[in-house]
């Protein structure tokens, strides 16, 4: 449930409230904005029956919640959420970013030209997977910790603050010790002890929507990391499996503004995993930012042809380059920037 305090709301009244709270088993998360303070309290609400919060001096009204996260929801806190990667990369403002690069890292040599590219064209981020989740066993897996080095070693030459994937809950000590971002993959997105673990940590975590979430799901999931405490979560629309061949999945473009009237949380789209083919990345890159996403993420590669991973899906960086030029005044059209 939510309780909207007055503004008079003093401390007192304000402590008083989350004791009873905390006392009938529920636990408080106090949101403090610019004119009133939001209590969400987390738990079994049916305890609270005989207690009834409405008439306990400085509640405005207590607004039980159907929707089964609080957290994330817009009820819970009105204005977007800004989560802040590195120093002056924020996304969820005005400012649209990108994250490029290639979906696994190869070599460091190929990992900082590419970085060095992606960032000329406009890139705030760089992309790469140390440790693969593949669907085949006998599929190149990462480079693990020697990747995480190589990313490492790109953002020292380049500035960029990096974004990779962690796929075990053992793992992310490790990668969060380095990485800027923490990227849970559409596979894990349900990986509940994952999800928990980088709740517990101060590093923004990226969450890619399952392969067959519902956005409800999708929802939950990002609850579980902000339930844990780590309210840095950046939401990652990247497609679905439907009954279409032709594309590798089917990019659910209306989550975006769906997202974005149920949450507070910052969205991006990812048009290369939504579509595994090179040739719609582009397309579909416009239409995200056309429609409010607030940031891309796309894999480039020097040569496709030769990538160790997703080559078919993958941009070259003169075809990146034009792509941030008509992003850009896409971006312009409905009062953005990139
Ligand atoms: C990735 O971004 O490297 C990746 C594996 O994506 P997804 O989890 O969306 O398939
Ligand atoms: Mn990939």
């Amino acid at each position: 449930m939510i309780i909207v305090l007055k503004p008079s709301a003093t401390e007192k009244e304000i402590n008083h409230i989350i004791e009873k709270l905390k006392e009938c088993g529920l636990k408080p998360h106090v949101s403090r904005g610019e004119e009133r303070v939001i209590i969400g309290a987390i738990g079994d609400e049916r305890q609270l029956e005989s207690q009834p919060l409405a008439i306990f001096p400085g509640v405005e009204k207590v607004m039980p919640i159907l929707s089964p996260y609080k957290l994330v929801s817009r009820e819970f806190k009105k204005a977007d959420s800004i989560v802040e990667v590195a120093k002056g990369v924020k996304i969820g403002g005005k400012k649209i970013h990108v994250m490029a690069g290639p979906c696994a890292v190869e070599t460091q040599e190929l990992l900082t030209r590419i970085a060095q590219e992606v960032k000329e064209a406009g890139a705030t981020i760089l992309r790469g997977g140390a440790y693969k989740p593949r669907s085949s066993p006998y599929s190149f897996q990462g480079l693990e910790e020697k990747g995480i080095e190589f990313l490492v070693e790109a953002r020292r030459k380049t500035g960029l603050p990096i974004v990779t994937e962690v796929v075990d809950p053992r793992d992310v000590a490790l990668v969060a010790e380095h990485a800027d971002i923490l990227q849970i993959g559409a596979r894990n997105m349900q990986n509940f002890r994952l999800l928990t673990e980088v709740g517990g940590y101060d590093k923004p975590v990226l969450l890619k929507r399952g392969l067959s979430a519902t956005i409800k799901e999708f929802l939950l999931s990002a609850e579980y990391i902000i339930a844990r405490g780590n309210h840095k979560v950046i939401l990652c629309e990247r497609g679905l499996r439907t009954f279409e061949t032709a594309t590798r999945n089917t990019l659910d473009l209306s989550a975006v503004p769906v997202i974005k009237g149920l949450s507070h949380l910052p969205i991006i789209v990812d048009p290369s995993h939504a579509t595994g083919r090179w040739e719609l990345v582009v397309p579909l890159a416009r239409a995200a930012v056309a429609a409010g996403a607030d940031g891309i993420m796309v894999e480039v590669h020097l040569n496709p042809e030769e990538a160790l991973c997703d080559g078919e899906e993958s941009i070259k960086p003169n075809k990146f380059k034009a792509m941030m030029g008509e992003l850009k005044k896409i971006a312009e059209a409905i009062g953005r920037e990139i």
